[in-house]
């Protein structure tokens, strides 16, 4: 058995309606992760999310690499997406029960790294259960201490634009990669997952629903996906 947790970073989108609702046909229950400023360009999009009971985790305001900002800066980014995030689900009638966050670019910090788990923490962030991720790495890398949601597999289906020569079947030979050189291979039996995946409308331009293609592939070669769950 592969088990996955699908992560879905980037929101609110003008197709998030559409891949969330494929989704929910599939029975597949994503975290969800929202950049603050995209909240509010697509806020009927992401008070969908909402409503549509999933977990909405903070992705920063802006979308900047965290280590590129002083330690005000980060603090500053990671709470104006909070307000944001708060005023969604206030609008929303519903209760916001855990607060997940993940670094853009997975960049957690630089210099700040330490000061920032530090941070989380104090500030109460949830942290994704990762008991079932067992790979040496996972806690080399200290992801299995740090706060904030990492993950045990990128499907770069963001790489999927014009000219960059990256495309639908560069995913597919990916997921299907027995060594990737980051992260643990996708479908090796036995295999736990936190995939990273996103919700953009420059990737649906590129190939239309992509979700479908390359969720509907992981899901025909076994993985089963898990909702998110905390510590
Ligand atoms: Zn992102």
């Amino acid at each position: 058995m592969i088990r996955a947790l699908l992560t879905i970073d980037d929101l609110a989108s003008g197709n998030t309606p559409a891949l969330l609702d494929y989704l929910k046909e599939k029975g597949i229950t994503p975290l969800l992760f929202a950049i603050g400023k995209a909240v509010e360009e697509n806020y009927e999009e992401a008070k969908y999310a909402v409503s549509s009971g999933l977990i909405l985790g903070n992705h920063s305001y802006s979308h900047p690499f965290f280590s590129q900002l002083t330690m005000d800066e980060a603090v500053r980014e990671i709470e104006s997406c909070e307000a944001v995030l708060d005023e969604l689900y206030r609008d929303c009638n519903t209760e916001r029960k855990y607060r997940p966050f993940r670094f853009p670019y997975g960049d957690k910090g630089g210099d700040n790294k330490a000061a920032l788990q530090a941070y989380l923490r104090e500030k109460g962030f949830d942290k994704v259960d990762d008991r079932q991720l067992v790979y040496p790495w996972w806690d080399e890398k200290g992801y299995r201490k740090d706060i904030d949601t990492y993950w045990s597999f990128d499907i770069e289906e963001y790489r999927i634009r014009e000219g960059s020569g990256f495309t639908l079947e560069s995913v597919m030979e990916k997921i299907h990669d027995p060594a990737p050189e980051e992260g643990a291979a996708m479908l090796a039996e036995g295999n736990r997952h936190i995939i990273l995946f996103h919700a953009h409308d420059d990737t649906d331009k590129m190939v239309p629903r992509y979700y479908e293609k390359i969720i509907g592939h992981l899901l025909e070669s076994g993985v089963e996906f898990i909702p998110p769950t905390f510590m």
